[in-house]
C-alpha cells in the first residue's frame, strides 16, 4: 500500500479565508506516516482560523 512520509506534508499552507500563512499545529511523531484521508490541523497566524486539511493521494506525490 503506497504511503508518503511526513516530509511530503507542507508545514504551512495559504489561509483560505484571508490569504495569510496557516501553520501546521497537529502533533506528529517523527515516525508518523501520512496516508490518504489523513486530516491535519493548521492555524492561520493572521485571522487565527483553524483548518483541518484532509490529504488525498494526489497531494502526497
Ligand atoms: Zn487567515
Amino acid at each position: 500500500m503506497p504511503y508518503a512520509c511526513i516530509m511530503s506534508v507542507p508545514n504551512q499552507i495559504s489561509c483560505v479565508d484571508c490569504g495569510g500563512i496557516a501553520s501546521l499545529i497537529s502533533f506528529l511523531p517523527p515516525d508518523t506516516t501520512i496516508e490518504p484521508g489523513t486530516a491535519l490541523a493548521y492555524r492561520c497566524a493572521d485571522c487565527n482560523e483553524r483548518f483541518d486539511v484532509v490529504f488525498e493521494a494526489e497531494d502526497l506525490d
